[in-house]
C-alpha cells in the first residue's frame, strides 16, 4: 500500500528495446530505462526494475527503437541552407569567391540568418542531431532560431578581415561576437567559440588577438584548416609556411581548437595536433563535392587524434545528414587506407557523438548516455523492413540506417521532434506553416538573385 511513498519522482522515463550509451565503449544494452529529471539523466536501469524505484510524469516506450545520444554536427554553416544548390560542381575558391560571397553580399541579413538557421535546425533535428557547431554571421539571429526550435548550438563568432553585411573589419567582428556572447550568457542551449574563418582570410595579428581573447573568456576556437592543397601551397608562397605550422609558430595551438577538414596533414602535423590536444571536424561529403580530397582519418585515428564529424554547410554538401556522413566516413576510411578493419561502426558512432562533444568542450554534458549528463537523446526505429533482420545494432546504424528512421529527438529531456510511422515529422515548438512560409519567401528571393547573376 505504501509502496508509492518510496518511489523517486522523475519527469520522464524512456524504456528502450536497445540502448547504445557510447560510454562504455562498444556496448549495447537491451531493455533499459533512462530516467530523466529536470533535463538530466539521473539513472539507467533495467525496464523490469524501473517502476519499483521511480514514478514519472511520463513514460515513453520505444519497443522497436535503439536509444542513443543525440548526434553532434561538428562543423556547419547553418544559415547556408538558403543557398543549397545555388552553385554546384565547382572547386572551393571559385565556388566561394564567384558565387557564395557575392550571394551573401546581396542576401545575408538578420532575417536571412534567422530563417536559414531555423530551416537547418529543422533538418538536423529530423536527422537525429541535437547539437551543432556553427560558423556564420549574426549570432543573435542564429541563437533566436535555435532557442525557438529547441536545438543546442555552439555558435562560432565569425571573424574575417574584409567587410560583409555583418561587420566591417576584424575588430568589429570580434566586438559584435563578444556582445552577442554577453547578451546570451544565460541561454542554456547556446555556447560559443571564436570562428576565425580560415588561415587564408585572417592575419597573424588577428589570430593572436582571438587566441588571447578566447583564453580570457574561456571559449574554444573553430576554424577551417588544410581544406585544399591550394590553400597549403598559397600559404607556403605568402607566409613561407603551411597554415598549421603558421599557427604553431605563433604559439597558438591548444586543446580548445577545432579544425574543420584537415584533408592534408603530414606526420609532424598529426603529432602537433596530438601534442596540443586539438580536434578535427571531418566533413567527408563536402570534401568530396568540392574535390578537396579525402582526409586519411584512419591514420589520424590510429595516432589518437580526436575526430568529430561535420556536414559543412548545405551549400557544399548538400544535405545536413550525419547518418550519411557516418556511413561515408567509415567507407572512405577503409577504401583510403586499404584496411577494412579501419574505423569500425562503433568508432564512427563515437565520432558523431562523444568525440564531437569533446571537440566543443561539452563532453562533461553531452555525447553519451550516462548518469549526470544532459538528456540529449535520439531514438532510431529498427523495425523497418530494410533494417531487418539485425544481428548488430551499431553496424545497422552506420551501414544501413538513414535519417528517415529517426523517430524521437529529445534535447534537455524535452521532446523536440517526433515522427510517427510513415508520416511527416512533427516539431514540438514550430508549426509546419512557419517553415513552409520561410521556404517560399527565400525560394523567390534567392531565385531572383540567381537569375540576376546569370544575366550579368
Ligand atoms: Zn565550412
Amino acid at each position: 500500500m505504501n509502496k508509492n511513498v518510496d518511489l523517486i519522482k522523475a519527469d520522464l522515463i524512456i524504456e528502450a528495446r536497445w540502448l547504445l550509451p557510447i560510454i562504455p565503449q562498444n556496448t549495447l544494452l537491451e531493455h533499459q530505462a533512462v530516467i530523466i529529471q529536470s533535463g538530466v539523466i539521473i539513472d539507467i536501469c533495467a525496464i523490469t526494475a524501473v517502476h519499483d524505484r521511480y514514478q514519472a510524469n511520463e513514460t515513453v516506450q520505444l519497443n522497436d527503437q535503439v536509444l542513443m545520444p543525440g548526434l553532434i554536427n561538428c562543423h556547419t554553416h547553418a544559415a547556408m541552407n538558403l543557398m543549397r544548390g545555388l552553385a554546384d560542381d565547382l572547386p572551393l575558391m571559385p565556388w566561394l569567391e564567384q558565387h557564395i560571397w557575392p550571394a551573401e553580399a546581396q542576401l545575408m541579413s538578420l532575417n536571412f540568418v534567422h530563417d536559414g538557421t531555423l530551416l537547418a535546425c529543422a533538418e538536423m533535428l529530423s536527422g537525429g542531431m541535437t547539437t551543432f557547431n556553427d560558423m556564420y554571421f549574426h549570432p543573435l539571429a542564429a541563437a533566436e532560431a535555435c532557442v525557438k526550435i529547441g536545438m543546442r548550438a555552439n555558435l562560432g563568432l565569425v571573424v574575417l578581415e574584409f567587410a560583409t553585411n555583418y561587420a566591417n573589419d576584424a575588430e568589429s567582428y570580434i566586438q559584435q561576437g563578444l556582445e552577442a556572447r554577453d547578451a546570451l550568457r544565460d541561454e542554456a542551449l547556446i555556447s560559443f567559440s571564436f570562428a576565425p574563418h580560415a588561415p587564408y582570410t585572417v592575419t597573424d595579428a588577428t589570430f593572436q588577438r582571438i587566441m588571447t581573447l578566447a583564453e580570457q573568456v574561456n571559449i574554444g576556437v573553430h576554424t577551417h584548416m588544410h581544406e585544399t592543397q591550394h590553400e597549403i601551397s598559397e600559404s607556403e608562397k605568402t607566409h613561407g609556411l603551411r597554415p598549421l605550422n603558421r599557427l604553431a609558430n605563433l604559439g597558438l595551438l591548444g586543446p580548445n581548437l577545432t579544425f574543420a577538414h584537415c584533408v592534408y596533414l603530414d606526420d609532424a602535423e598529426i603529432k602537433l595536433l596530438i601534442e596540443h590536444g586539438c580536434s578535427i571536424a571531418h566533413c567527408p561529403s563536402s570534401n568530396l563535392k568540392l574535390a578537396s580530397g579525402i582526409a586519411p582519418i584512419a591514420e589520424y585515428a590510429k595516432h589518437g587524434v580526436n575526430i568529430g564529424l561535420g556536414t559543412d554547410g548545405a551549400a557544399s554538401n548538400n544535405r545536413l545528414d550525419l547518418f550519411a556522413e557516418m556511413r561515408l566516413a567509415a567507407l572512405l576510411a577503409k577504401g583510403q587506407s586499404g584496411n577494412a578493419t579501419a574505423v569500425s561502426a562503433h568508432e564512427v558512432l563515437r565520432m558523431a557523438t562523444i568525440n564531437g562533444a569533446k571537440a566543443l568542450g561539452l563532453d562533461d554534458k553531452i555525447g553519451s548516455i550516462e548518469t549526470g549528463k544532459l538528456a540529449d537523446l535520439t531514438a532510431v526505429r529498427m523495425s523497418d523492413m530494410n533494417m531487418r533482420p539485425c544481428f548488430d545494432v551499431a553496424s545497422h546504424l552506420v551501414y544501413v540506417a538513414g535519417r528517415e528512421q529517426v523517430s524521437h529527438v529529445w534535447v534537455n529531456g524535452d521532446l523536440k521532434y517526433h515522427k510517427p510511422n510513415s508520416s511527416d515529422g512533427v516539431y514540438s515548438n514550430v508549426e509546419p506553416q512557419e517553415l513552409s512560409d520561410i521556404i517560399n519567401k527565400w525560394q523567390n528571393k534567392v531565385a531572383q538573385f540567381r537569375s540576376s547573376e546569370q544575366t550579368i
